[in-house]
């Protein structure tokens, strides 16, 4: 016989009658958790004061769809586009990615959809961009930086996004910015891209555009970022590896690579408070949103999306209730 305790990553084999009860005891107490949460699939957790707190779903691709929606997301925080980059000899084109877009707002017509533009780099390598080898791959052409260096990239993925705007209710997401400059120079190059399919008789809808804050230079410049993005979201993976100085893909220093760190909550708490001056909305992507103990902190600072794997959305909806004391 073979025991497999996936939760903590274990596979005893030959388990001796203790150990064979204890997890039988654990697979029982596991199925009627999974029983108590169903019900949470079509709550909407709002907080004390009556503000709604999005629960809602990190997504790769078209496929993780369907486990979103029996999950109950309550709309998408989190597609990330560089999967439909990497593992592939050619990069996918306008059409491929508006097609790819569009199905995703589709699916979820009444809910916000967040979709973050490819963010390749540091720990997604992609081998259909050519690249010179870089010595701190974390610390170089990623993410915003890549796509701004490479219009021939960025174009017809903004281009694909505004056409597939005209299907729901999309907001779009950069990830690694560290300056203003950098929301400046694509919401110029979003512009000229309006202005093609104008002339090109192609439909199109504006979209709101937010950042990921997962730098910390976004941290201490987020007052001057509000000004110019529709909303933040907290992307707490990055963000703990740049303030800890540790590498989120070493397991040499998981130790430090915490967000509940009280130097990564603080950063959290500052780009709240920002938020909140400029009246733009925050959410928090990486996977400390899905963390019990730090979803309520979030949740106190002021942020009101929780964006999580679908596996972990019924559990912090459960959560924020139980902190929050209120479902709808
Ligand atoms: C993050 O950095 O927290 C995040 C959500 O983005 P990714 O994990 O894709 O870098
Ligand atoms: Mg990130």
């Amino acid at each position: 016989m073979i025991a497999v305790d996936g939760a903590a990553g274990l596979v005893v084999v030959d388990p001796d009658a203790e150990t064979a009860m204890r997890l039988r005891a654990a697979i029982s107490a596991a199925k009627e958790d999974r029983a108590e949460l169903e019900r949470f699939k079509a709550v909407k957790p709002v907080t004390r004061d009556g503000a709604p707190v999005i629960v809602a779903a990190n997504i790769g691709s078209v496929n993780d769809l369907d486990f979103a929606t029996q999950a109950g997301a309550m709309g998408i925080g989190l597609m990330r586009t560089e999967f439909l980059f990497m593992d592939r000899t050619e990069l996918p084109d306008e059409d491929e990615q508006y097609q790819i877009y569009r199905t995703v707002l589709e699916r979820f017509p009444d809910d916000d959809v967040i979709i973050r533009t490819v963010d390749i780099g540091g720990d997604k390598p992609c081998r259909s961009i050519d690249l010179p080898k870089e010595d701190n791959p974390f610390l170089g052409l990623r993410g915003i930086r890549l796509c701004l260096a490479k219009p021939e990239i960025f174009r017809p993925q903004l281009r694909a996004l505004l056409r597939a705007a005209c299907h729901g209710r999309l907001k779009v997401m950069l990830p690694m910015i560290a300056t203003v400059s950098e929301i400046l120079e694509t919401r110029v190059l979003i512009e000229v891209c309006e202005h093609e399919l104008e002339s090109e008789g192609k439909a199109f809808e504006r979209f709101e555009l937010g950042i990921m804050v997962e730098t910390p230079a976004a941290v201490f410049s987020a007052d001057a970022l509000a000004k110019e993005a529709d909303f933040f979201s907290l992307g707490t993976n990055d963000l703990t590896q740049y303030v800890m100085a540790a590498d989120r893909t070493n397991p040499m220093v998981v130790s430090l690579s915490q967000a509940s760190n009280p130097a990564v909550i603080e950063a959290v708490r500052l780009v709240c408070a920002a938020a909140a001056r400029a009246n733009i909305p925050v959410g928090v992507c990486g996977e400390a949103a899905a963390d019990p103990a730090l979803s309520e902190i979030f949740v106190k600072a002021g942020v009101r999306e929780l964006s999580v794997s679908a596996a972990s959305i019924r559990r912090v909806k459960r959560q924020v209730c139980s902190f929050e004391g209120e479902c709808l």
